[in-house]
């Protein structure tokens, strides 16, 4: 009945918050090191985040603390990532917590108030890159880690595998074949992705869906060579023209997406909460006269709609152009999938689609390219319920049910590979926190809320019997 019973919520709270001012410490060390895993940043920084993150685990009496990486092209090894593990007693579940410690390069150092690697702390936020995203999702999952060893000591049956990932934002190149050598290491039966955004500064969020991804190139073949469009024109449309009327048909009149085939998804795990007209428009600096597309509301179109964008054409530019009929062109097109879609069948409609809009008869190729799962948690699983009770006794505020537009790779590979386990996905950021921008920060206010609902969940979790 009572999700948390049992759990002793106060004393828990006054452990998080005795243990608060050394998590910020933490942060703040962690932060002053720019391990960045692009290939033009001295990779020695990303050993010594690896490193850093490896010592605050082992002082937290955390078990088998190592550095591990995959093996990336040519033999180069993948960015190090953290992996630690504290078994579970017999017939106690599993928890992966996962987090990454790599982060995005500064970008130009004008743009920043003070310097991007010195964490400083101000306005009740603490600054500096990767203060948010994603060293705050390490710091929830050490400092929870932390309270719950402090009131129930070490001897806990909870089993608890930290994962901490090393090359997150250049695209996780050799995470697959990490999560293959790791597997058994990494199989829980609840993975806590701590890499996500709370709705607004005082308000928690739980993430319940991300959209999937395909992409390809559609390519128009009108005729064998270019034509004077003197002596041709009118009677033959060059096929820049007659790839854009392809491309046309990709939207209704509205703007909504209009592939046939591509399958309507009922998502019963649709995200509740909307997103205001006026704030979205201001997040994209949009023209008032610009008009929205689609119907349905924002965060519906956003979360739980699919979006087709063309993201590159190879036509020749218009400094180079001639009176010419041109004879091909070719569309690279991205289409972000709603929560249940198959991505095998959305291309598979995309390629009909393409084929049956063929316009004027015209000789038309599809390339499939990529493709990568949407994801979305089951509404009724007892662990969400779980996190959500928590999130609501930390902040004393319900929590939302949010969507994310974009993906969060390594959601996919572990939802792939562990299918059975429930996903939750959580994180310290708000809408200020300009991840990936000048500026970035974290609220500490919400950043301690968040490592006492983690701290909460991990408590309610192993308190239960597995299976
Ligand atoms: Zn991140």
């Amino acid at each position: 009945m009572t999700i948390g019973g049992g759990v002793p919520v106060g004393a828990l709270r006054d452990r998080v918050e005795a243990g608060f001012r050394a998590a910020v410490a933490d942060l703040v060390k962690l932060v002053e090191i720019p391990g960045i895993a692009w290939p033009a940043f001295d990779p020695a920084h990303l050993d010594h985040s690896a490193e850093a993150v490896a010592g605050l685990l082992r002082d937290a009496g955390v078990s088998n603390v190592r550095i591990v990486r995959g093996a990336g092209q040519n033999g180069k090894p993948g960015g190090p990532a953290v992996l630690a593990r504290k078994p579970a007693a017999a017939g106690q579940p599993t928890v992966l917590l996962y987090a990454h410690h790599d982060v995005q390069p500064p970008g130009d150092p004008e743009q920043w108030s003070a310097p991007a690697f010195t964490a400083v702390e101000r306005d009740g936020r603490l600054w500096g890159r990767g203060v948010a995203d994603d060293k705050a999702g390490i710091i929830m999952h050490l400092a929870a880690y932390r309270a719950l060893t402090d009131m129930l000591g070490a001897g806990f049956g909870l089993g608890v595998t930290f994962f901490i990932e090393g090359e997150e934002e250049s695209g996780s190149p050799t995470l697959d074949g990490l999560l293959n050598v790791h597997e058994e290491q990494l199989r829980a039966d609840v993975v806590i992705v701590a890499d996500s955004a709370n709705w607004q500064v005082g308000v928690p969020a739980l993430t319940t869906s991300l959209r999937g991804l395909v992409d390809g190139l559609i390519e128009v073949e009108a005729f064998d060579h270019g034509l004077h469009s003197g002596t041709f024109g009118g009677p033959v449309l060059d096929a820049v023209t007659l790839l854009a009327r392809l491309i046309a048909t990709f939207h209704d009149g509205d703007g909504a997406v209009t592939i046939r085939g591509l399958p309507a998804v009922k998502n019963p795990a649709a995200p509740e909460a909307d997103i205001d007209e006026k704030e979205f428009r201001a997040q994209a600096s949009l023209p008032n006269a610009l008009q929205l597309a689609g119907t349905g509301s924002i965060a519906w179109r956003l979360w739980n709609g699919p979006a087709l964008s063309i993201i590159g054409l190879d036509v020749p530019g218009t400094a180079v152009a001639s009176n010419t009929l041109l004879p091909s062109a070719r569309a690279k097109f991205s289409l972000r999938l709603a929560p249940g879609t198959d991505p095998d069948k959305a291309m598979e409609a995309v390629r009909r689609h393409v084929l049956a809009n063929a316009p004027f008869g015209a000789e038309v190729r599809f390339v499939p390219g990529s493709a990568s799962a949407p994801f979305s948690a089951s509404p009724h699983d007892q662990a969400s319920r779980t996190a959500l009770w928590a999130m609501e006794q930390a902040w004393g505020v319900a929590p939302v049910r949010m969507g994310v537009g974009g993906s969060i790779p390594v959601v996919e590979h572990l939802a792939g590979r562990f299918p059975e386990a429930t996903i939750l996905i959580t994180g310290a950021e708000d809408p200020d926190s300009r991840a990936h921008g000048p500026d970035e920060s974290v609220h500490l206010g919400d950043l301690q809320n968040g490592i006492l609902a983690e701290a909460l969940l991990l408590a309610a979790l192993g308190n239960k019997r597995r299976g």
